[in-house]
């Protein structure tokens, strides 16, 4: 039966709007760091609890707003930022949709603490309904904090990540936003547990600060860029960071031109890690194509690919001998995340940054050879390491709970196979239709790196069970393992129920005593 036509309440439109706006903490935080950045703040603190979930706080000293902009600061479509469309071609603030607070406050406890430095105002709403508007005494500036996020979304709030994958999302959010804004100090805590604390800075010392020493930068008219050695480019694009007109965004184009600047100095299928900054007259960049704002459109691609190519080639061709400077930054370059290590608590990814084995080394790790590990422990130890790392994917694959990382930009995927598709949610991908026949993919298990999920998918559909898919996928990777990588693997393997065949009935090790020698080489 045909249902009546009714227009939806705004509280409902809202809602509606907060999917596309408000995605998960992250989203939030941005929206709201963006707004502090906006209003001209100096110092901005951020607190959360629960990775966000349970409560988001940022207070700023920013210009504040006025008993009356407050109250329209949370309809939809208020903004003091433009005024019609054509300002969108002199866009030089963040925000400008008029969106983010509106959809926030409806769908969570929200709260407003504001002053333009004559007037305070507090304000308090649950899903869109104003609760309480009241004057009250602050400093200039602004408060807002987000409590019981999807209170009233329960479908959004079950698709939520792990707490620790929302903490890792929300701290690189602000890392890569703070690198734009050097000249405000930021600090940043999850559940009072200080995560960064940024004092005002030269651009240069606050990216080092957050993330790690960078050898060569290149300063031209409209473009300036720090650059890792090309020995340190990763098998991903977690490490590249892009600004345009100080927006943080993902552009191929100019990853691409990037890695076309290194030229031969780059391995084939690496990535170098880069943060670049890109002034463009603001009629070039469309940023309106994102409901994030992650993505641009650019116009004149051509040459800017060219512009941002012979940039990045002189940088390294005119201080090439620019040695590392020394470090001494709160932070690693990057967040815990890559290949197979990552994951909630880990003791030992920390460790193995500074150079120390991960393990109180009652075996002694030798040599890696191939796809073998040799361990002295009572004799020699020789492990297979495709048949171990397989081994320690099916099983982790296999808990109900797995730990998943995040990827700050979704992966698009092609996918025909309903089934896949479940399959691939069952084992902890995080994943939604975008199209009839597109995924989106917001988060991986930690086992997997984006870089090598397309090969999991295809191991997967060849093996068609776990097990065997994991076998493949590790066969496939054609990893050449490091000795870290190699004792990390056998390490995880102790926590394995089966720690002696791999997933496909394979023995992972075998011991080699002074006898098999003997034998071996007949003497006796
Ligand atoms: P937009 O940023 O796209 O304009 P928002 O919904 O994020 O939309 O914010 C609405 C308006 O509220 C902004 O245009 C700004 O005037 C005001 N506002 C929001 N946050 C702050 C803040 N921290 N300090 C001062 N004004 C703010
Ligand atoms: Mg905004």
């Amino acid at each position: 039966m045909a249902q009546k036509i009714v227009r939806l309440t705004d509280s409902v439109i809202n809602q509606i709007a907060a999917g596309e706006v408000v995605e998960n903490p992250a989203s939030i935080v941005k929206e709201l760091l963006e707004n502090s950045l906006d209003a001209g703040s100096r110092h901005i603190a951020i607190a959360i609890r629960g990775g966000g979930l349970q409560s988001i706080e940022i207070e700023d000293d920013g210009s504040g707003m006025s008993p009356e902009d407050a109250v329209a600061s949370l309809e939809r479509h208020a903004t003091s930022k433009i005024r019609s469309a054509d300002d969108l071609n002199s866009l030089t603030t963040m925000g400008f949709r008029g969106e983010a607070l509106a959809a926030i406050s409806s769908i969570s406890h929200f709260e407003l603490k504001t002053s333009n430095g004559e007037n305070g105002t507090f304000i308090r709403t649950k899903g869109s309904d104003i609760q309480e508007t009241i004057p009250c005494a602050r400093n200039q500036g602004t408060t807002i904090s987000v409590r019981s996020l999807f209170f009233n979304v329960p479908a959004r709030k079950k698709f939520q990540k792990s707490v620790a994958s929302n903490v890792a999302q929300v701290t690189k959010i602000i890392e890569i936003i703070s690198c734009a804004y050097p000249e405000v100090s930021f600090s940043y805590t999850s559940h009072d547990e200080c995560i960064l604390q940024l004092p005002s800075q030269r651009r240069r010392e606050r990216i080092e600060a957050v993330f790690g020493p960078f050898p060569h930068l290149g300063e031209r008219p409209a473009l300036w860029g720090l650059f890792k050695a090309p020995q340190d480019a990763k098998s991903h694009r977690r490490g590249q960071v892009l600004f345009i007109n100080r927006r943080p965004v993902f552009s191929p184009l100019i990853s691409k031109a990037v890695q076309m600047g290194y030229g031969t100095r780059l391995k084939e299928n690496m990535y170098p890690s880069f943060v670049l900054f890109l002034e463009v007259d603001p009629a070039v960049v469309d940023v309106n194509v994102h409901p994030q704002k992650k993505e641009v459109r650019l116009s004149e691609e051509s040459s800017l690919f060219q512009r941002v190519e012979g940039f990045v080639a002189e940088c390294f061709t005119s201080n090439q001998e620019e040695s590392a400077p020394t470090f001494s930054g709160p932070l690693s370059f990057e967040p815990p995340a890559p290949f197979l290590f990552a994951e909630e608590g880990n003791a030992y990814y920390p460790k193995m940054r500074q150079g120390s084995l991960p393990i109180e080394v009652v075996e002694k790790p030798l040599t890696v050879m191939g796809r073998y590990l040799l361990l002295e422990k009572e004799g020699l130890l020789l492990i297979d390491l495709i048949g171990a790392h397989a081994r320690v994917m099916a099983e982790e694959l296999k808990k109900e709970t797995i730990t998943t990382q995040a990827l700050l930009w979704p992966l698009e995927l092609d996918m025909d196979d309903p089934e896949l598709f479940q399959d691939l949610q069952k084992m902890g991908v995080e994943c939604r239709w975008i199209g009839v026949k597109k995924i989106a993919v917001d988060a991986l298990p930690s086992m997997i790196d984006s870089s090598e999920f397309l090969l999991f998918i295809s191991s997967w559909k060849e093996g068609k069970t776990l097990d065997a898919a994991s076998v493949r996928f590790c066969r496939n990777l054609k990893k050449r393992y490091s000795l870290d990588e190699a004792i990390l693997i056998w390490r995880r393997l102790q926590n394995c129920r089966d720690r002696l065949y791999d997933p496909i009935g394979k023995k992972i090790w075998e011991k080699i005593e002074q006898k098999d020698l003997d034998i071996w080489m007949s003497r006796g």
